[in-house]
């Protein structure tokens, strides 16, 4: 059996696209779960088929504002994710990450929790190293439009390991890479989740700039799993590990392989590229294969098939919905 089994783990953002995913994980290992989200790009449909579940527990709250709550273990997942979304209202983003890591990391000290934080590969900017290692120190603007998330994040990270040289906390830092799967928000402008959409509405797909851009994306199980064992490894494994799949295609490549697996017929329509978009990422997994023994092992296509089948039914489901509704 493994150490989390009979734990009490706290999961913010568990209404979210990952947290929902990570919820129903730990409820299959065993565990209990609280789950605190405030619905801000999550929803109560992410989680509707937990909540007859004995050991699941959902509670609206912001993680801005201090929680007392009793748990074992806290996932740190809080915060909007996309740029459309984490751009929509950029203080409360920067105030999630860094205001919600103060009293989640405050939370940790006083129960002596176990806790894990959900950074992202956002910390290396537009990176001029490739692929990036977790030594990569980053090429991010502090001033530009993404700087909300990504020094938000950045500063999230400073307090881990200032909590944990300073107060002695176990902690976990994952750096997550581009990830998709069922339950992704179908308007928060991820490309993954754009691309499928439009393709089987039949809309254009839009590609922003030439398309050369590349991302490595990873589904949503294999990520989860990372998460997992990152948080069930020893003590004096902190982090930052990156947890992604290195496989790397350009948006343009992405678009073509969304197109040939919907049978679209939607044509690819070009739009400016948002502002320090980032040119390429792809994470270098040494330290997590070497470490936790994790590598992820669901390739794109089969990936994008349950992803395209999850959004096929949700789009159906919504044209049978009344209009007035
Ligand atoms: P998501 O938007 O689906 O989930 C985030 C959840 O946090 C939502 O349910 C939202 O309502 C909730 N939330 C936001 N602000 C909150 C607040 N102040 N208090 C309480 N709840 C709040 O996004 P996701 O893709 O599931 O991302 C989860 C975490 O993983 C985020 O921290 C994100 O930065 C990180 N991450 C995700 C990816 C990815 O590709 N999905 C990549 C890198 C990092
Ligand atoms: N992108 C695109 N069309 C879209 C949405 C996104 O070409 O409809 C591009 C975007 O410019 C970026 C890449 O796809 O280069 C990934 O974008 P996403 O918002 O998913 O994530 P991030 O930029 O944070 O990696």
């Amino acid at each position: 059996m493994k150490s989390y089994a009979s734990k009490r783990v706290l999961v913010t953002g568990g209404a979210g696209f990952l947290g929902s995913h990570l919820c129903e994980r730990l409820l299959a290992e065993g565990c209990d779960v609280l789950c605190v989200d405030n619905y801000f790009t999550g929803s109560r449909d992410n989680v509707v088929h937990l909540l007859k579940h004995p050991r699941f527990e959902l509670m609206r709250h912001d993680i801005t504002i201090p929680l007392y709550v009793e748990v074992d273990r806290i996932f740190n997942l809080a915060c909007p994710a996309s740029p459309v979304h984490y751009q929509h209202d950029p203080v409360q983003t920067t105030k999630t990450s860094v205001h919600g890591a103060i009293n989640m990391l405050g939370l940790a000290k006083r129960l002596g929790a176990r806790i894990f934080q959900a950074s992202t590969s956002e910390v290396y900017g537009d990176p001029e190293v490739h692929p990036q290692p977790e030594e990569y120190r980053g090429n991010v603007n502090p001033i530009g439009p993404r700087a909300c998330y990504d020094e938000g994040k950045r500063c999230a990270e400073t307090l881990f390991f200032d909590y944990h040289r300073q107060h002695g906390l176990s902690i976990k830092v994952a750096r997550i890479f581009n990830t998709y799967g069922p339950r992704m928000h179908p308007n928060d402008g991820r490309v993954v989740s754009n691309f499928i959409v439009q393709a089987l509405k039949g809309e254009p797909i839009t590609i922003y700039g030439d398309g050369s851009q590349t991302r490595s994306f990873c589904y949503v199980d294999d990520l989860i799993e990372g998460f997992v064992r990152l948080m069930d490894s020893p003590d004096d494994i902190t982090g930052p590990i990156n947890i992604g799949n290195p496989g790397e295609f350009t948006i343009l490549q992405l678009a073509e392989t969304v197109i040939r697996l919907t049978g679209s017929k939607s044509r690819i329509e070009r739009r400016p590229l948002p502002t320090d978009d980032p040119k390429q990422r792809k994470p270098d997994i040494t330290r997590a294969k070497s470490l936790l023994g994790w590598e992820p092992s669901i390739r794109l296509e089969e990936g994008l098939g349950k992803t395209i089948a999850y959004f096929d039914a949700l789009l159906g489901q919504e044209a049978l919905r009344p209009a007035a509704e």
